[in-house]
């Protein structure tokens, strides 16, 4: 995504398993190897983290 992953948009590089496909190598962005995921992001459930994440992007798109 050359220019950036707009907020809202599912990332070209998730598999249809939700696994990152560019994971461990070098052409994965900076921004997501930055990323360290904390309890108050996932919670404990996939809704909960998924539901942070949506906030996350609606706080942050144009
Ligand atoms: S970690 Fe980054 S590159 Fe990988 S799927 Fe998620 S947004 Fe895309």
């Amino acid at each position: 995504m050359p220019n950036g992953k707009p907020a809202g948009v599912r990332c070209i590089h998730l598999t249809e398993t939700n696994d990152c496909k560019l994971f461990g190598h070098p052409d994965r962005p900076q921004f997501c190897i930055d990323l360290h995921p904390e309890i108050d992001m996932c919670g404990d459930n996939r809704t909960y983290a998924l539901n942070y994440l949506s906030s996350l992007e609606e706080l942050t798109k144009d």
